[in-house]
């Protein structure tokens, strides 16, 4: 026996068997879930390997798990076949957090440990849920296709130990000592209902091992007899490429939680397969709630590839466009090589004909959906952001995706999708007219309203981050334009009524000393009849648009110079237009665009220079 090495979890690893430890006492039975889904992800990986790998193609391979306990010293063991681990892997593995995402999401957990605990379900917690019901933990792996085995041991108290030990064939074996207040799950009724609740459809095999006790005769020949058993507890069957007919929503709910590592049940899902040209079997999930990593760049891919029910990958990120990363499920073909590489995979015309039309039957389950209010509002809340996303990037289902959006608007509570915003349109009404601002408050207060009011016209309120990407590069909806409203292109368009000359001539006094008081802070200085603020600033759709473009490509963009309206029949400018006092005129033309600004977006620039002017507007005025 080799010397032991100690070595210490890393600090993330630490926070996380703390949380396991001390706050996930609800639901701790699906430790036993994510162990039998580690060992299915190792068998997916050597059966893999045995088909493609040449130094593996003569191993003996039979997938499966193998189940045992010990009652009387309360350990509970699951033991698999598959690909097993060296001891780097087991260092890499089952000491660190490589995912960065995962790290940074750990980082950020805020130390309430209820809240925590919720977020911590919801991303899967892994083989260190083991230590929520065992206080020692060995795993005895030996990797495919190499010599040498180790023993990894642990209380998940802040270090673990490494030595060799002997294995005979490929594969991990876990063994958990439980903590007395667990000592049930060492049971066979426990397992047994454990595995059929989460572990029914593992594709492999899962088999209990247990002695049962007989007795045979009668009284004084009464003799008791023990008998090895091995039972098959699932039915090992890749639900997938089974018979709708054969499944039950109870089965898919249960694949679901088990595939995903969810326990909310999903909210839709999509069976299919595909006979023809080309044969494939798809299973899409709908969550019903947001996968924590959902705005993450480093996201976790929710879709696994199978090729003839031989896992591939589940680390491609095309096989769905990313506006579809929050489903989850299965792509099986008939057609791809076993041996496909990454590469190949990007270019590959199966692939992509599979994605066009599983695109396709996602977005027809949403619209489904988007048929009952409520189910859409909830669907929404979670990844209505995200599907808008696909505005940019799936060019063939634009119509589709905007047939799916819904908006806040000027007119009503609630949201409303472009098909009725048209429904609504006004006879004389020629585009679909929206702003974007930082948030809801502020666009219902932006005096840019004020102007589509008075037509009767219904604008659009957009206030997502992602919003100013996708709403400018839109165009048009159902053969209508989308147009920013607060671009002075579209109120052109608007057709304002004109300010009557006369009135334009008493003014031009003032505007010319607003110009000179705001400089380089304005792009120009107008007057406007349709409003009814006394100022609002407007800025041109174009400017808009490549701002969004720069931010896109990761540039700050430059600040953009808006025009600032004033009011011609406002109270304020009516009384200000006669005044010469040189020093009261630029400091109400700075508080005017200092309004004006807030109302735009919520804050202004020189607080200390704003309190200046409005004190010193104060006293004169006393
Ligand atoms: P995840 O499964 O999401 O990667 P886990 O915490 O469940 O996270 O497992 C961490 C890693 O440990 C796995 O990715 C795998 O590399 C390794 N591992 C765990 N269990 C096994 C096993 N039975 N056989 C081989 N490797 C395993
Ligand atoms: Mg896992």
């Amino acid at each position: 026996m080799s010397k032991n090495k100690k070595h210490t979890f890393q600090t993330e690893i630490n926070q996380l068997l703390d949380l396991m430890i001390h706050s996930l006492y609800s639901n701790k039975e699906i430790f036993l879930r994510e162990l039998i889904s580690n060992a299915s992800d190792a068998l997916d990986k050597l059966n893999y390997l045995t088909l493609t790998d040449t130094k593996l193609k003569d191993l003996k391979f039979d997938p499966r798990i193998n189940l045992s306990f010990d009652e009387k010293k309360k350990t509970l063991t699951i033991e698999d076949n598959g690909i097993g681990m060296t001891e780097e892997e087991l260092i890499a593995n089952l000491g660190t957090i490589a995912k960065s995402g995962t790290k940074s999401f750990l980082a950020s957990l805020s130390g309430d440990k209820k809240k925590d605990s919720a977020l911590i379900g919801q991303f899967g917690v892994g083989f260190y849920s083991a230590f929520m019901v065992a206080d020692k933990v060995i795993v005895q792996t030996k990797k495919a296709g190499e010599d040498k085995a180790y023993t990894w041991i642990s209380d998940g108290k802040g270090e673990y130990e490494i030595s060799s030990c002997v294995k005979d064939s490929q594969g991990t074996q876990i063994t958990l000592y439980l903590k007395d207040e667990d000592s049930s799950f060492a049971s066979r009724w426990e397992i047994e209902n454990i595995v059929k609740k989460y572990s029914e459809h593992i594709p492999f095999p899962i088999y209990l091992s247990y002695i049962e006790t007989k007795f045979e005769g009668e009284g004084e020949n009464k003799k008791e007899i023990k008998e090895d058993k091995n039972e098959q507890l699932n039915t090992a069957k890749a639900i997938w490429k089974m018979s709708k007919n054969d499944l039950k929503d109870e089965d898919y709910k249960e694949f679901y939680k088990s595939f995903a590592h969810d326990n909310t049940e999903p909210m839709r899902w999509i069976h299919s397969k595909v006979e023809g040209t080309l044969e494939y079997s798809t299973l899409f999930f709908i969550p019903s709630v947001a996968p924590f990593d959902l705005y993450r760049v480093d996201y976790k891919s929710g879709v696994k590839l199978y090729v003839k029910r031989v896992f591939i990958t589940d680390d491609d990120k095309e096989l769905l466009p990313q506006y579809l990363r929050f489903v989850r499920g299965v792509i099986d073909s008939e057609d791809l090589p076993l041996n496909v590489s990454r590469e190949i995979l990007q270019q590959n015309k199966i692939l992509a004909n599979i994605r066009s039309a599983s695109v396709k039957k996602i977005l027809g389950e949403i619209e489904n959906i988007a048929k009952d209010n409520v189910a859409y509002e909830k669907f929404y809340s979670q990844f209505g952001r995200v599907l808008k996303e696909g505005l940019y990037s799936d060019y063939e289902n634009k119509e589709k995706i905007l047939n799916l959006l819904r908006f806040h608007s000027s007119k009503q509570e609630g949201s409303i999708s472009l098909k009725t915003y048209k429904e609504n349109m006004p006879e004389g009404q020629k585009s679909i007219y929206y702003i974007i601002g930082e948030n809801l408050e502020l666009l219902k207060a932006s005096p840019i309203l004020e102007k589509y009011a008075q037509k009767g016209y219904e604008v659009l309120l957009m206030s997502d981050e992602v919003d100013g990407f996708v709403m400018p590069g839109v165009g048009e909806y159902d053969k209508t334009p989308l147009k920013d409203a607060s671009a002075s292109e579209t109120l052109q368009e608007l057709g304002e009524q004109k300010v009557d000359e006369k009135v334009k001539k008493s003014f031009e006094k003032l505007i010319a000393s607003f110009k000179e008081a705001l400089g380089e802070q304005v792009k120009d200085v107008i007057l406007s009849n349709s409003l009814s603020s006394p100022a609002a600033l407007v800025g041109d759709e174009q400017n808009a648009m490549m701002i969004n473009l720069m931010r896109q490509m990761g540039q700050e963009p430059p600040v953009q110079k808006k025009t600032m309206e004033i009011n011609a029949n406002h109270p304020i400018l009516e009384k200000l237009k006669n005044k010469d006092d040189k020093e009261l005129l630029s400091d109400i033309a700075h508080l005017l665009y200092a309004s004006a600004k807030l109302l735009e977006s919520g804050s202004i620039e020189n607080a200390k220079d704003f309190a200046d002017r409005l004190n010193n507007t104060i006293l004169k005025t006393l």
